[in-house]
């Protein structure tokens, strides 16, 4: 027999639609908070939904007895693209039937004592627990070892640099993000978008010399412009191409709008045709490129 259960999950990413418990688990129905999805094959963010599945997902144990989530997922259809994918999750590898928190407590747990001994106490298989553990020290030490490169990194001449926006607190508020773009780590953050906050994260990090700064890349945002105009007047700025690519898309479709609501319904040559425009050209048929 079921029974209501109302614990916090903690896991600010899920709205929680249902729970209840069972005689030998907990169930949470839940689902992802509305957010920005990028195409990982473009990074386009206009999505259509493709369609939505439920994914059963095991996470730490509440009161001794499992917890599984019942994740509800949406897969997309990108439409400038057309890679087809799903949603992603901060606490949930892609593909995955285990929260990343279970998962590092499932590592920890094999600290000490044998894969087997933790199969047994949680219920889980060998091999799931095996292919867990060594995946967990994988990258465990592939941090250390990216670690170790940036400590190294920042030593040497810095000569190209990325600018970047960050969403923080729950994707309200943003902050700009400045990246070592050989090695990919962090160099610093500071706090909103504005001008005074990206020069005053530019000036504080001696490491970025004027002389040796060769290539910037970033989005179009204007105050950051503002600023390493000012910072860096020798360095070539690169525009992030996902942005431009976004621009244009949405400039023809403003284009093809305006077309249409001028142009008579019968004789428009555009109308339904949003798809065709937004696709690329070698991806359509014959008598689609005809159009
Ligand atoms: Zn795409």
């Amino acid at each position: 027999m079921s029974q209501m259960l109302s614990i916090p999950l903690e896991l600010p990413e899920f709205q929680i639609v249902n729970q209840w418990s069972e005689k030998e688990a907990h169930f949470a129905l839940v689902r992802k908070q509305c957010g920005i999805e990028r195409c990982p094959a473009c990074g386009f963010c206009s999505l259509g939904i493709h369609d939505r599945r439920t994914r059963k997902v095991r996470d730490l144990a509440v009161l001794k007895k499992p917890l599984f989530l019942l994740v509800e997922i949406v897969r997309f259809r990108c439409q400038n693209c057309e890679e087809v994918f799903s949603q992603s999750f901060d606490s949930i590898k892609a593909n995955q039937h285990f929260t990343k928190r279970y998962q590092e407590y499932l590592f920890e747990q094999c600290q000490g004592t044998t894969i087997q001994k933790v199969c047994k106490q949680q219920k889980v298989p060998y091999s799931t627990l095996e292919r867990i553990y060594y995946a967990i020290a994988k990258e465990k030490m592939a941090k250390q070892r990216k670690e170790l490169q940036i400590q190294a990194a920042l030593k040497e001449e810095v000569t190209v640099i990325g600018i970047d926006e960050i969403a923080v607190r729950k994707g309200h508020v943003y902050e700009t993000v400045l990246v070592h773009l050989v090695h990919g780590g962090v160099i610093g953050m500071n706090r909103d978008r504005s001008f005074d906050s990206v020069t005053q994260l530019l000036c504080h990090h001696a490491i970025l010399s004027k002389a040796s700064i060769q290539t910037i890349v970033v989005d179009m945002w204007e105050p950051f412009h503002k600023a390493l105009r000012m910072i860096f007047p020798a360095a070539t700025i690169v525009i992030d191409k996902y942005h431009v690519v976004q621009k244009v898309t949405q400039a023809l479709d403003q284009v093809r709008k305006e077309l249409q609501s001028s142009t008579k319904k019968a004789k428009n040559p555009l109308k339904s045709h949003r798809f065709l425009l937004l696709r690329s050209w070698e991806k359509l048929k014959e008598t689609s490129s005809q159009t």
